[in-house]
């Protein structure tokens, strides 16, 4: 593929560290900060092209082409705030820049048409499809089972979470076929009792991998990002089998880390040393930041 591969900063020094043993990651990480606070200020190469602020940061700042020689990035890393930003590789960003500030100004009411027209590709409208079917779905979902109505009862009506409800959320997560979208409705309420449930679950079973991967879903609609942080952290303090705290770790880091909390960093300061502080280091050096979990069921 050609063209620049979007990074984290994170990632960029954990890379960076990879290929060049011996650099010191305090050092590469200001580096990189410096970059980016350069080309947030519009500083540009010599030749007057931006700067390719990933090889910036240990380089001197530079466009790509000064910097490697090479016409065009292919596969290199840039950072992600660079990347997404609409302007970063036009020739002009100036003039790109008012050009839709016109734009909007003239046009508020179908400022995105205009927009396209001008050769604007807005990068969410397949998640908006999907959204939107997603919300259709779920709109028209009804309870087909006993054990779907017993659990719907529960979720619209509230009261104790008993070992039956427990047993009900458990057996439509588990089934061969589980009707999603009705459940997915719930979790997108952020219902209160459907949290009440998968508390209830990880009361019993603190370190259930799927329930904690359940709770992350909710929080996605939910402002309960500490909640969620005590619950990990205290599932991988419990967890005694090394391959399971592997994957706790990973799913810890995995739905808080666009959240902005570095999951993999807290546990290597809970374990130091033993075997899963080398767990920890180990997954510092391999976990992608960017591949998702992708056994949410709902
Ligand atoms: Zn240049």
């Amino acid at each position: 593929m050609s063209g620049f591969v979007p990074v984290s900063l994170s990632q960029f020094v954990r890379q960076y560290l990879k290929k060049n043993k011996g650099a010191d990651a305090e050092t590469v990480r200001a580096g990189v900060e410096d970059a980016l606070a350069a080309w947030r200020q519009g500083v540009r190469c010599a030749c007057g092209n931006p700067i390719w602020v990933a090889g910036s940061a240990v380089a001197g700042y530079g466009c790509f082409r000064c910097i490697t020689g090479l016409a065009e990035p292919d596969g290199d890393p840039e950072l992600e705030e660079v990347c997404g930003n609409p302007f970063f590789e036009l020739e002009n960003p100036e003039a790109r820049f008012a050009q839709v500030s016109e734009i909007i100004r003239n046009h508020p009411q179908d400022y995105r048409d205009r927009l396209e027209e001008i050769g604007f590709d807005w990068q969410d409208d397949d998640y908006d499809l999907q959204y939107e079917e997603e919300v259709n779905e779920e709109r028209s979902a009804v309870p087909e089972t006993e054990n779907q109505r017993r659990l719907i009862s529960f979720l619209e009506n509230g009261g104790r979470v008993t070992r039956r409800i427990l047993d009900a959320y458990l057996e439509e997560r588990y089934t061969d076929s589980p009707n999603l979208p009705l459940i997915r409705r719930y979790f997108k309420k952020a219902n209160p009792q459907l949290k009440a449930i998968l508390l209830k679950g990880l009361s019993l079973n603190p370190t259930d991998l799927d329930l904690l991967d359940d709770l992350a879903y909710f929080s996605e609609f939910d402002s309960m990002l500490g909640e969620l942080i005590g619950f990990y952290t205290d599932a991988c303090i419990r967890e005694t089998d090394m391959e399971r705290f592997s994957l706790l770790a990973q799913d810890f880091h995995m739905n808080t880390y666009d959240q902005g909390y570095d999951a993999l960093q807290e546990l290597s300061i809970i374990f130091p040393s033993g075997t899963k502080g080398a767990v920890v280091r180990q997954l510092f050096d391999t976990v992608d930041q960017y591949a998702g979990p992708e056994d949410i069921l709902f």
